[in-house]
């Protein structure tokens, strides 16, 4: 059985659809179920070119294997993995799905850097712990706000801050961005001259 992650957080979701994001109190209806699993296939044909009418924002992970989404054009949504278009569950998630916790801030930064500068780095201001699905995934929690660093490529990372607790900040995205963000940027540009995209 394929193993599927949370587009709006990156959980993994629970088999039963009932279920869902236990994270993000997320079931999921029976169409965006379907979706996922005909995204998931049998990993030998890759999921068709997709795009929506509009500019789609925010943070998105892959169902398939949790990465960070981009929008390299308006409107495409596409897995930095495994290249997978998105775009298509898009409409279906932000109309349908509700999400208790959401990523409220995303950036990327470029550069070079050792996995061992990250933890370091990550073990001095928030705490490290190693994520459970990838070593080079390190994030750790303040007040109940998440910072994440997840590696992308070669000398690309992005720096993922979640809410833990709901009502905590505004359903909006990046309408708020809490005060260990702008810390942890700082601590990237100075400490591992990392810059940001
Ligand atoms: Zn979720
Ligand atoms: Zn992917």
């Amino acid at each position: 059985m394929t193993m599927l992650y949370c587009p709006r957080c990156s959980d993994v979701l629970d088999p039963d659809p009932n279920v869902g994001c236990r994270r993000g109190g997320m079931p999921l209806s029976p169409q965006l179920h379907q979706r996922l699993l005909a995204l998931a296939g049998d990993g030998s044909t890759p999921a068709p070119a997709s795009s929506v009418p509009f500019e789609i924002g925010g943070t998105w992970f892959c169902p398939l294997c949790a990465t960070l989404a981009l929008e390299p054009e308006p409107g495409t949504l596409r897995c930095r993995g495994c290249k997978h278009f998105l775009s298509h569950l898009v409409l279906d998630l932000v109309e349908f799905h509700p999400h208790d916790r959401l990523v409220v801030q995303s950036r990327i930064f470029r550069g070079e850097f050792s996995n061992n500068d990250v933890s370091t780095l990550f073990l001095e201001v928030v705490g490290v712990r190693a994520h459970e699905r990838n070593t080079s995934w390190f994030g750790g929690t303040i007040d109940g706000i998440s910072y994440e660093l997840v590696r992308l490529e070669d000398r690309e990372v992005a720096l993922i801050v979640r809410i833990e607790r709901s009502g905590l900040y505004p359903a909006s995205p990046a309408s708020t961005a809490p005060a260990g963000f702008s810390a942890l940027a700082r601590v990237l540009r100075d400490s591992l001259g990392l810059e940001p995209l």
